[in-house]
């Protein structure tokens, strides 16, 4: 990123040029990508039945990376019957000791196998390799081994005394954390006794078909874990399929309201996790060099394309020009491009279509009569990118406060009183997450108290931990994953 000539001082830019990063790229040698990839279904990679293919691209250059499988409904069925085979035959029969085994070797494979799992993530997603490298895959096996943990102390879990899996679980995945995701689905699911058909984003396959491979190598018996790729159509298969037992989704408000009807009706248990616009909530007594690393944290990271993430600041008034004037300085050194460039903060947006819906929304909030201030910053001149932006004089009615835009843009909005800020964080139809930045213990826990939000971070923005449960209110969903919350999801009540 070219340095910022808005907001930094003579002094700073020099500074900044002075130190300025030679490439430090990750070597892509470390993964092998194969030219075309099967489904994967009762633990072989097989062809579809009726030939269907799709590419995918690194959203950072546009080459074409491989050609994926399309799975059909035919090929959905094979999928779900293999499950309920591996389910019927095997899985529910074998102790939840012997499963814990398949789930800690599962994570240590990932540990042994983490640089390629990050590499090929951030080729297929866009995500800059500090993210997958320190944040998604180190997630991954944390995720594994916590369920591994459970899987032979189901009984204690306080589900009753002896809980049972539900079945086939039918399982549909987003493309922004494509093989975290993945772990919050599968691990839970095989601890509690399921088998599973799992259906990645068609933009970002290639991890769950890494973590094919990964099955076999751990000698995961067949049909246990099946991967299906495709699109819509192909999620819509599995949601529909009629020897679904559960269902789980992540992914949009809009698909997760049609797939609440589709399964309306059925016998189906559901999980959705959908969307967000989380208010992060700084007052005037944060320490706020903090709260500035954590508002950009909260949208930056992952270029914004994160359920939970901070795209409301919402910030006393009192001390918003000198939050605004900090945050700017800070934006102005945010390093974008390369996504396997280890010095690269923010990498790429995933594809052409969200890209083309993070302008229209940004171009919205401009229209509506916010002000729109952005770094100077050089895009690089393919693949799908956009600055890091923030939106000022946003009111609540405008579509940038109301609206997921799943991009690295910030609506700021401001408050007067810590009441004000309850009214506006929770003026939203979503409920996911949010943030308070404070001095005082007990305003964070008065302020937690009132947030209509799955998950409240107090000094802190986008942590995660396998024991903390995870979701929604609202149109944000329901059900809870992770944490022991997440088993209860994959038992039969
Ligand atoms: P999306 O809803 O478009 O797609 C999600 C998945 O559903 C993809 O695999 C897609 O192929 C599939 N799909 C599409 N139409 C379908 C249908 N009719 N039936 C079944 N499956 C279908 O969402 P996306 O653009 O991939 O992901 C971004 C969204 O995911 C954002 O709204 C984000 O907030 C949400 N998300 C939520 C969480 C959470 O935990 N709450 C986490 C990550 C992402």
């Amino acid at each position: 990123m070219a340095d910022d000539t808005v907001v930094g001082s003579a002094a700073t830019s020099t500074t900044r040029a002075m130190f300025d990063y030679a490439p430090a790229p990750e070597s892509r040698s470390v993964v092998d990508i194969a030219s075309s990839y099967g489904l994967f279904i009762d633990g072989e990679f097989t062809d579809p039945v009726d030939g269907r293919s799709f590419k995918t691209i690194s959203p950072a250059s546009e080459e074409v990376l491989a050609e994926v499988s399309e799975a059909s409904e035919r090929d959905v069925d094979l999928a779900v019957r293999a499950a309920r085979n591996a389910h019927t035959k095997v899985w529910s029969k074998m102790s939840g000791r012997e499963r814990s085994k398949y789930l800690f070797r599962i994570a240590r494979i990932i540990q042994e196998r983490s640089r390629e799992l990050a590499v090929l993530e951030s080729l297929d997603n866009g995500k800059p390799i500090r993210e997958s490298r320190d944040v998604d895959v180190p997630l991954v096996a944390a995720y594994f081994f916590y369920y591994a943990g459970w899987a032979d102390k189901l009984q204690y879990a306080g589900f009753g005394p002896d809980p049972r899996p539900l079945g086939v679980a039918g399982q549909v995945i987003p493309w922004n954390f494509p093989l975290l995701m993945l772990a919050w689905k599968i691990a839970p699911a095989l601890a509690a006794g399921n088998t599973v058909v799992l259906k990645p984003a068609e933009t970002t396959p290639l991890t769950s078909l890494l973590f094919a491979e990964i099955c076999q190598q751990a000698d995961l018996p067949p049909g246990v874990v099946n991967i299906v790729t495709g699109a819509g159509e192909t999620g819509r298969a599995v949601v529909a399929h009629p020897d679904v037992d559960k269902v789980a989704f992540t992914g949009s408000t809009d698909v997760g309201r049609s797939i609440a009807q589709t399964v309306a009706g059925t016998t189906k248990s559901v999980t959705l996790e959908l969307g967000g616009k989380a208010a992060n909530i700084v007052f005037d007594d944060a320490p706020v060099d903090q709260a500035v690393e954590g508002i950009v944290n909260g949208i930056f990271f992952n270029q914004g394309h994160v359920c939970c993430a901070g795209s409301r600041l919402l910030v006393q008034e009192s001390v918003a020009q000198d939050v605004l004037d900090r945050l700017k300085r800070r934006m102005a050194t945010l390093r974008l491009g390369d996504p396997l460039d280890k010095n690269t903060d923010i990498g790429a947006i995933n594809s052409a279509e969200q890209l083309a819906k993070i302008r229209s929304l940004s171009d919205v909030g401009e229209a509506e009569g916010a002000g729109r201030w952005s770094p100077a910053c050089d895009l690089p001149q393919h693949g799908f990118w956009f600055p890091p932006t923030i939106f000022t004089g946003v009111s609540q009615a405008h579509r940038i406060a109301r609206e997921e835009i799943f991009g690295p843009v910030l609506s700021v909005i401001t408050f007067r009183t810590p009441a004000e800020a309850v009214e506006k964080a929770n003026n939203t139809p979503f409920g996911l997450s949010a943030g308070v930045w404070t001095d005082k213990g007990s305003r964070i826990l008065w302020m937690a108290d009132r947030l209509r939000a799955g998950v409240v971070w107090a000094n802190t923005f986008n942590k995660f931990d396998p024991t903390s449960p995870f979701g929604g209110y609202k149109e944000s969903g329901y059900g809870r994953e992770g944490g022991r919350h997440g088993l209860e999801a994959y038992l039969a009540k």
